[in-house]
């Protein structure tokens, strides 16, 4: 493989940032990364970092950082949200022992932020912002990208690989839907979310409130259609708080909304029947300062691969976050297309294509197999009253002798095993010859 070629990369969130560098690392020297967005962006909101995600960060040098400043979890608990009585507390002390690396949570701007100094220091990445990918012109031997600053006109570009990390909202992902004619569309879920930050001065007044950013626990309230899931992040500093409700705000709006302010009255309203505790946390997100999310998915792609062109993250397996994975299985797909374009053996656009289709064989069906794993989580963690929550809770009751499935699936042990047990880069290390031969 000439390691010169040039490769091009929309979108510089996780996935795109994930993919630069992981391909710097194995020393290609060509890399552009377009992003519509003038700088990295605020999200204000925590995320969390499973061991996993740690691994392949770790490979590219900037695990060190986010570590430094992230919340090492020891345990999980899982309460009625009207009673906060725990009904599951799952200890999460062996996690680094068992796969190398901790579960920890931290801030959303740490992961991005290491991620992008991580690609400043690699000579071979140019990030360029405030250009925004408009449409894709060819698809194979070379894709051609039409590309549009902020300020300038549009312009084209030619590249050997074209890498779509560009979102749930990915352009190339339905351009390229249209162009193999495959009907294929973002879903609505029905469901919203409020991420929320308080910061350590406005809980410490309150006994109860600083246990709980003082804690080293990730804790989940869960009620019927609706659960809170809340952890310390930024050295506990701050208090994150992401919610999921039925959607209600965005029902009527068109399918390019995703966020709006919200009204705090409203989001009370949601949570009215949750304890005093939690209401008494609500209450100090600032007037003007809540932001609701609309949480939507994608129809299943029958293929994440044309030509030369192949999607990342979001843009081919967006998911609802109830298993914490969407950044984590974009950074998994990162570290596979390093790994496969690597060993990819020569840059003809027919290999290119193979190594893309290799990709697609390692990643697919585990990433969709996590995001249907989310959804059940989700419709498990939000059961109103009735026989299969009844059932539930004596799932839940039952893990206090510590036996049986836990409910809440990203808290299961066997699920863990699943998700933080695999070593993508080792996998597709191992099977690259093989898949390739079998194309
Ligand atoms: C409430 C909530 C909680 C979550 N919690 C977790 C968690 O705890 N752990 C976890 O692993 N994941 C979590 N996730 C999921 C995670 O945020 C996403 O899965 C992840 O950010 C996807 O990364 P991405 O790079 O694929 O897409 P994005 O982060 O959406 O990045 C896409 C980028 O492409 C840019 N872009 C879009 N269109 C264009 C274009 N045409 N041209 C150029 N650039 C473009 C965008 O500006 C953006 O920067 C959560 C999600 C939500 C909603």
């Amino acid at each position: 493989m000439d390691k010169n070629l040039h490769i091009v990369i929309a979108g510089a969130g996780m996935g795109g940032l994930a993919t630069a560098l992981a391909l710097a690392k194995k020393g290609f020297t060509h890399i552009s990364v377009y992003e519509t967005a003038s700088n990295l962006g605020f999200v204000g909101a925590g995320i969390q970092l499973a061991p996993n995600m740690a691994r392949i960060l770790d490979r590219l040098g900037c695990w060190k950082d986010i570590e430094a400043e992230a919340c090492d979890i020891k345990e999980t608990s899982i309460r009625q949200g009207s009673t906060d009585h725990e009904l599951g507390n799952v200890d999460l002390n062996y996690i680094r022992g068992t796969y190398g690396y901790p579960h920890m949570v931290g801030h959303r701007s740490s992961l991005a932020g290491s991620l992008y100094a991580g690609c400043q220091r690699e000579k071979s990445i140019t990030v360029n912002f405030s250009t925004r990918v408009i449409g894709v012109d060819s698809w194979t031997p070379k894709p051609i990208l039409r590309l549009q600053p902020r300020n300038g006109e549009a312009y084209t570009v030619s590249t050997d690989v074209l890498l779509a990390a560009d979102g749930l909202k990915s352009v190339i992902r339905d351009q390229m839907l249209k162009d193999l004619n495959i009907d294929a569309k973002v879903v609505d879920t029905e469901q919203a979310a409020y991420r929320i930050m308080l910061k350590r001065s406005e809980m410490e007044h309150d006994p109860e409130l600083l246990e709980l950013i003082n804690a080293d626990k990730v804790i989940r309230w869960i009620g019927e259609k609706r659960h809170i899931i809340a952890y310390p992040v930024a050295s506990k500093q701050i208090y994150n708080l992401s919610t999921a409700q039925p959607d209600k705000n965005f029902a009527a709006a068109p399918s390019a909304t995703y966020t709006t302010k919200g009204d705090k009255s409203v989001m009370l309203k949601t949570f009215e029947d949750f304890c005093p505790m939690i209401q008494r946390m609500l209450a100090l997100v600032p007037d003007g300062e809540v932001c609701e999310w609309k949480l939507r998915v994608h129809s299943p792609l029958p293929t994440w691969v044309h030509g030369s062109v192949a999607l990342v993250g979001d843009s081919c397996h967006p998911t609802l976050p109830h298993l914490a994975q969407g950044a984590a299985q974009a950074i998994e797909d990162a570290a596979v297309l390093s790994v496969v374009l690597d060993r990819c053996p020569d840059s003809s656009p027919e290999s290119i294509n193979k190594a893309l289709r290799v990709y697609q064989e390692l990643r697919k069906e585990r990433a969709e197999t996590l995001v249907e794993l989310a959804a059940a989580s989700g419709r498990a963690l939000h059961l109103g009253e009735g026989a299969a929550k009844a059932e539930r809770d004596k799932q839940f009751a039952a893990l206090k002798e510590k036996k049986g499935a836990v409910p809440d699936k990203w808290a299961d042990a066997d699920v863990q095993r699943q998700i933080y047990g695999h070593d993508c880069m080792k996998v597709a290390e191992e099977s690259f010859d093989g898949l390739f031969k079998s194309l």
